[in-house]
């Protein structure tokens, strides 16, 4: 029987290790099929306090998982296949291995929805991203191209203007899903092109191990054409990772994890952290942040069930 089991190992599940292995919990951390999270996608971390010279991504992650162990936090490799949240002590599945208990922290993260395609595969981190705020600063001057037609793309391609020399929003359809506030400002703004009704067809260039271009197939007529771009910054929405809890947890209009009160869910015992249970911030250091509230309000529901 475990006190307290985190599932998910990027930067909310481990600083919730961190915490509740300090508060002596002894936790058990299930590092999931994307172990390390988002951060192990990206290169250099920028904006992550207390690093003046940046940290790449894995690095980060690689010492917060030291810095739990170091409290005696557990880990295990592997993923949830079935969780049962209807009784206490709550019971995980992985494969055959069956693990029990007290409290469930949810930090399973949310994943970047990709093309598919092979060369964005090659090269993510390389010229191919799904954070603007991460990448952005690398592309000072260059132009880039952010694929997309809802919030996040919108949202990428504004921020992307204070260090692009243009960037071209390329959509599948000649009208865009965002909201109509964002739709304005990007309109306004001179920095900003449209690739309307464009799919991308490619990726250039693997070979070279950097970006050099997209080619863009029109979806009508299906002409392509190559645009020359440094940076493409896939924003097509992220998923939570929330399957293997659907019809247990509650979730919000977006089908990310509903909390309340810190880190609480419709659950008692069950708290969330991270990009699972937020849509809006996203970042390394609220993840963090929330993987922390995450462990102290199970230590406190742990305390008060005595
Ligand atoms: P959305 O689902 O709203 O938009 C995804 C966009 O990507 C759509 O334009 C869609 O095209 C396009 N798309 C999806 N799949 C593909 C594909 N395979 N190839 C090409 N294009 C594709 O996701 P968002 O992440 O933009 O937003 C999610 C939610 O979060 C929304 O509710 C949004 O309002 C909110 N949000 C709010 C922000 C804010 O208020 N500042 C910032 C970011 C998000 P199509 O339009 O044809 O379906």
């Amino acid at each position: 029987m475990r006190n307290v089991v985190i599932i998910g190992s990027g930067c909310a599940g481990l600083t919730a290790a961190i915490y509740a292995a300090r508060a002596n919990l002894q936790p058990l951390v299930i590092r999931g099929l994307e172990a390390g999270g988002q951060l192990t996608l990206t290169t250099l971390v920028e904006n992550f306090p207390g690093f003046p010279q940046g940290v790449q991504g894995p690095e980060l992650i690689e010492l917060m998982q030291k810095q739990a162990a170091v409290f005696g936090a557990e880990f295990l490799e592997g993923n949830v296949t079935r969780a049962d949240l209807s009784k206490r002590p709550f019971t995980l599945e992985m494969g055959s291995d069956k693990i029990e208990t007290r409290t469930l922290i949810i930090a399973s993260g949310a994943s970047a929805k990709l093309l598919g395609l092979e060369s964005e595969r090659r090269l993510l981190g390389h010229g191919v991203s799904t954070c603007a705020t991460c990448d952005g600063y690398f592309f000072r001057n260059k132009d880039v191209a952010v694929v997309g037609g809802g919030d996040t793309a919108a949202e990428d391609a504004l921020f992307l203007t204070r260090y692009a020399n243009e960037v071209t929003v390329v959509h599948r359809r000649g009208q865009l899903r965002a909201s109509k506030i964002m739709q304005d400002r990007l309109f306004r703004n001179g920095k900003i092109r449209f690739a309307w009704n464009s799919a991308v067809a490619d990726i250039l260039d693997p070979g070279q191990g950097e970006v050099t271009g997209v080619k863009l197939k029109d979806v009508n007529s299906g002409e392509e054409k190559l645009k020359p771009v440094a940076a493409v910054f896939v924003g097509i929405g992220h998923s939570p990772n929330t399957d293997v809890f659907r019809g247990q947890v509650g979730l919000n209009e977006n089908g990310y994890i509903a909390t309340h009160d810190g880190s609480k869910t419709n659950i008692a015992g069950v708290f969330a952290a991270g990009d699972v249970q937020d849509h809006v911030y996203r970042q390394a250091v609220t993840a963090a942040g929330s993987g922390c509230m995450a462990a102290m309000d199970a230590e406190k529901f742990l305390e008060a069930e005595g």
